[in-house]
């Protein structure tokens, strides 16, 4: 156990006893006969493998081949580690749950408690033939939800974060509920409903037990003393003079970066001192009373995490246009020069408005990270931030971009549920198809979706990530979701995608169903079958075409996916046609009645998404 939980346990010595007989436990029920391990030894027997450099040792033990490789790593890379706090959950006849704890140190604590969330779990182990074993994982957010935070924050430069956050959750799981925490938190209070409650807070990961039931609140209080490691500024850095926490810092509690269930609401009340100014990673108001500066916000759409920004020297500019705030959280000599930034916003959001209609944010903020070095870094939630100087706004070459007209059209969608990232993403990316045409003119677009076909290949998605199951965004949805609204540009025409798009954004509705009915409606047919092929397969199509005669035989090699395919075919008199075949099943031929064919070319206008077998 670390230091840091001593001190909360001095704090308050109400939980010191649930926490010591929780650890040891009631071993006496679940003894071994005496053959095997008893459930106590053979987790023993983990800890202790846990802590030595041995993966035979350990790969025994823990049958499981993420968490083998992740230990494999661990070993590999000489990173200092101890074995937790380990805690029998739950033990009914031959099975139990058990809560195993490896603790990580070797930089930034939220990127070890991260990368200690690859062993620190919740685990299902088996008694057979008398002998404990562990069987396998159980996934902390499987039936559990975090639906809203509500957080009251303090920042001391330089040095802390106090945090109280108020959580809306709904526990349907059999263990109780876990989330995730920054493992140097020090919690000061804990309670459920209320009332206090027995958890365990170790390595990174928070447990406590709970009846099942839904729209249960959690309050937890705690503070972070954050790091100020020149070398190591990506997570989280608490400068005197500029600092941030990033969302992956797990500064407040959520379960992971790719879980459905923690999809929250946020609200925010922050106080810093007035000397600083400080950016939420949502749209907010603020106002100084006294020596501090208080900052609220609230989320737009549901989010897993937040990140905060403060800087000493920044002006902040708000530029509006129509009912947008153009922010930005930037020292004077920020370049693009901020009037720069405004003239692109504002080119970029006629251009959109001109083919979707009026966006539904209303906020977009730009913050300099002057930790970092220069170029547009990220985005998390409704701001983009940059280095100490932004990048090119929008280019034609090597590979075409509008990197900051991408975040502006994020303002026009609003996504939840399954597919998400391919709705905000892929839109969005599609969106810079537009922008870039604007600008260079239309023949751009097929170097600009060559170019995202590329990066599809190039970030090995293929066979791996869907557009339906990204929630973690892995960048799946950039290229493939960009694609796919191409792709339904050709197949409905781009005004009846525009229309479609329009009436989805003005909808309140941006679930994909929503989507669908949409475009199923300026289709007047059904579009689910067509949208789910690309959705929910892991791949893009691949094609084997083979002529014979005047017949063209075209075969999907892989999953079946439902698009148009066009042919440019010479024919023998010297004259060429143009013919589409609409894909819907796994073979299917094209027959030219108009003479002899001397040749083709699939696809002419590269306009689909595939491969050749
Ligand atoms: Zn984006």
């Amino acid at each position: 156990m670390t230091l840091n939980f001593r001190i909360s346990i001095q704090f308050y010595p109400i939980f010191l006893g649930i926490i010591l007989t929780a650890t040891t436990g009631s071993f006496a029920q679940h003894k071994a006969n005496s053959n095997g391990n008893s459930l106590k030894q053979s987790i023993a027997l983990i800890d202790s493998a846990f802590q030595h450099n041995n993966a035979e040792d350990f790969n025994k033990l823990v049958p499981i081949k993420g968490v083998q490789d992740f230990y494999a790593s661990v070993v590999e890379e000489k990173i200092k580690k101890l074995s937790g706090k380990s805690k029998i959950i739950l033990v009914s006849k031959d099975s139990a749950l058990v809560f195993l704890s490896g603790i990580l140190l070797y930089g930034n604590s939220g990127d070890e408690t991260n990368y200690a969330a690859n062993y620190t779990g919740i685990y299902k182990f088996e008694r057979v033939a008398g002998s404990w074993s562990l069987k396998s994982r159980i996934e902390i957010d499987r039936l559990n939800q975090i639906k809203k935070h509500r957080l009251g924050i303090n920042i001391i430069p330089g040095k802390s974060i106090t945090v109280k956050d108020t959580l809306t959750i709904d526990i349907n799981d059999s263990y109780g509920f876990a989330t995730r925490l920054n493992h140097t938190a020090k919690l000061k209070k804990l309670t459920l409903n209320g009332a206090e409650t027995e958890f365990s807070f170790d390595a990174g990961l928070l447990l406590l037990k709970a009846r099942r039931k839904n729209g249960q609140t959690l309050t937890l209080e705690y503070s972070i003393n954050v790091e100020r490691e020149e070398t190591d500024k990506n997570s989280a850095y608490f400068g005197d003079a500029y600092g941030h926490l990033r969302n992956q810092y797990v500064w407040h509690p959520f379960f992971s970066f790719s879980s459905p269930n923690d999809r929250a609401d946020f609200s925010l009340y922050c106080t810093i001192p007035k000397a600083y100014y400080l950016a939420t990673s949502l749209p907010q108001k603020e106002m100084v009373i006294g020596g501090s500066r208080i900052v609220e916000a609230k989320s737009l759409n549901p989010t897993f995490g937040l990140s905060i920004y403060y800087d000493k020297d920044w002006e902040v500019n708000t530029f509006r246009k129509d009912h947008i705030d153009l922010v930005v959280y930037a020292t004077k000599d920020f370049l693009p020069e901020k009037r720069a930034l405004y003239a692109e916003f504002s080119k970029s959001y006629d251009t959109l408005q001109k083919h979707f209609g009026k966006p539904i944010g209303n906020y977009l903020g730009i913050v300099q990270d002057r930790s970092n070095t220069d170029g547009w870094k990220n985005r998390s939630n409704s701001i983009v931030v940059a280095g100490v100087k932004g990048s090119t706004l929008i280019t034609d070459k090597p590979n075409p971009r509008a990197t900051f007209g991408h975040e502006v059209a994020h303002g026009w969608t609003n996504p939840t549920g399954p597919a998400t990232n391919f709705l905000t993403e892929g839109w969005a990316t599609y969106a810079e198809s537009i922008l870039l045409a604007s600008v260079y003119g239309d023949s751009i677009t097929t170097t600009f979706f060559k170019s995202q076909k590329q990066n599809y290949f190039n970030g090995k998605f293929d066979g791996k990530s869907s557009l339906w199951e990204d929630y973690s965004n892995n960048g799946v949805s950039y290229a493939k979701g960009a694609w796919l609204f191409y792709i339904l540009s050709h197949q409905l025409g781009k005004k009846h995608l525009s229309t479609a798009m329009t009436n989805f954004i003005q909808s309140g509705d941006q679930s994909i169903k929503s989507f669908t009915s949409h475009l199923s409606a300026v289709a007047q047919s059904d579009m689910k079958p067509f949208l789910n092929s690309w959705l929910k397969s892991k791949e893009i199509p691949v094609l084997e075409i083979l002529q014979s005669g005047n017949s063209i035989e075209i075969l999907q090699a892989g999953d079946l996916f439902l698009f148009p395919l066009e042919f440019k075919i010479r024919l023998k008199d010297g004259t060429y046609l143009t013919k589409t075949i609409n894909m819907q099943t796994k073979e299917q031929t094209l027959t030219i009645s108009e003479g002899v064919i001397e040749s083709f070319i699939v696809d002419p206008g590269s306009k689909l998404l595939f491969t050749m077998k």
